[in-house]
């Protein structure tokens, strides 16, 4: 298979199937999501119901069984169309909390959590970050002290995406000392659990994000997820698979931005003719489209080699992440330069989109992050100075 044209014809027909359902189930509805500073439930239910959830997990649970690149399908429609804040209520529901209980649940926890969550029934939530922890996830400090028959947690957590909404909410909680922190599968039903709306957001603003705050929460045995005491190790072994699609999210939201601005660059006129004749901006086009075809690849290759090698593949989706993450940045701020004083305004849509994209290098990791774990890889790694000597003879 060619990693830069992956796609057959099913991947197609689900592209197709999808963006009709964009056009009516979405697109209608943002702008009144965008005002409201949260979507409305009913699109989970409705993605579930029509199988767009689920694509790549297990057909048991509800998924529909499909390859990975029908999830860059999905991730590369909800780009095109324009809504960051959806999209990330989606990704947060599917690609955050679902990959741990798939990886390592038990048959019931994913009979009572995973498959409603897939079927768009249940919202689901991850919660790492605190207010005093983003990137230092060993630095949290939530507990989760073991009563015998169950954990007494508590603490707090900051901007969690779907928190408000979610039916439960797989949570980072520390259960000894250093490392030792487990993940439990919380129900937001449970007494001591509250969570408030965080709505003074720059942008993601259909996104529902939340505070949480734990207090004295009694929260059941069977909700631990696979061993305690192993938790920091499920997040970084399941964080690459979110870290990929928000490559792809990038890289399509680039196109996206760059298709808008060639079209208002034909339209607009400036002293006497279309801007577009203008070299400087045919030439930021260019610039624009470049940094666009080489996001893409990036993206492209992060995915095609996780799916040889797994969370193996750590290098290049941080290497993805840091490039495409930043580069989308500069794109979009390009396409809102182009669109004059129209782009700083709210009818093109570049606006959102610029607002939306800034979060692409603080989630999911941020680019220092990324750098971080890049430098360790490559700088301290002899055995990539090795690779790097052998090739060269
Ligand atoms: C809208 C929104 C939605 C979010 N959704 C979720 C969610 O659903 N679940 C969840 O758990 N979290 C979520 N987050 C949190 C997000 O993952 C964190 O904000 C992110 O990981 C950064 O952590 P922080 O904000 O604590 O920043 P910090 O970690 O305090 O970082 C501050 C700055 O220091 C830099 N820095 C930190 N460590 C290093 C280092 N070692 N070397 C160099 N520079 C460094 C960072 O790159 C950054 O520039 C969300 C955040 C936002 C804004």
């Amino acid at each position: 298979m060619n990693p830069f044209h992956p796609f057959n014809e099913d991947h197609e027909l689900l592209r197709h199937s999808f963006r009709e359902f964009v056009k009516h189930e979405i697109a209608p509805y943002i702008e009144q999501w965008e005002a409201d500073k949260h979507c409305d439930r009913e699109v989970f239910r409705k993605m579930g119901e029509s199988g767009f959830l689920g694509v790549t997990y297990p057909e048991e649970f509800g998924g529909s069984g499909l390859d990975l690149w029908s999830a860059v399908v999905i991730a590369e429609e909800l780009a095109h169309a324009n809504v960051g804040g959806l999209s990330m209520s989606l990704y947060a529901h599917t690609y955050l909390p679902l990959p741990l209980i798939n990886a390592v649940g038990t048959t019931e926890q994913k009979m009572t959590y995973m498959a409603p969550a897939l079927r768009g029934e249940k919202v689901a939530a991850l919660a790492i970050t605190e207010p005093g922890a983003g990137s230092d996830v060993g630095g949290i400090k939530t507990t989760a002290k073991d009563m015998g028959d169950y954990y007494l947690v508590n603490g707090s957590k900051m901007f969690i995406t779907n928190g408000t909404m979610a039916d439960f909410v797989v949570t980072v909680v520390r259960t000894g000392e250093g490392y030792d922190m487990s993940v439990l599968i919380i129900d937001t039903s449970l007494p001591g659990f509250r969570a408030i709306p965080v709505k003074n957001k720059l942008g993601m603003h259909t996104s529902d994000t939340a505070q949480i705050f734990l207090e004295d929460c009694k929260v059941p045995k069977s909700a631990l997820l696979g061993y305690q005491g192993n938790g920091f190790y499920y997040i970084m072994n399941n964080i690459q698979e979110e870290r990929l699609i928000a490559c792809v999210m990038g890289w399509a939201s680039a196109e996206w931005a760059v298709y808008k601005a060639m079209q208002y660059a034909k339209e607009r006129e400036a002293f006497g003719r279309a801007i577009g004749k203008f070299q400087v901006i045919r030439h930021k086009l260019a610039q624009m489209a470049i940094k666009t075809e080489a996001c893409k690849s990036m993206a492209y290759r992060a995915v095609h080699e996780y799916l040889e090698q797994g969370p193996a593949a750590i290098k290049i989706i941080s290497m993805a992440k840091a490039f495409v993450c930043e580069q989308v940045q500069e794109v979009i701020d390009d396409a809102l330069q182009i669109h004059g004083g129209w782009g700083y305004m709210e009818d093109y849509g570049v606006a959102r989109a610029w607002r939306d994209a800034r979060l692409m290098t603080v989630g999911a990791g941020t680019t220092e992050v990324m750098h971080e774990i890049i430098s360790k890889l490559i700088v301290d790694d002899v055995r990539h100075q090795r690779q790097f000597v052998a090739a060269r003879g």
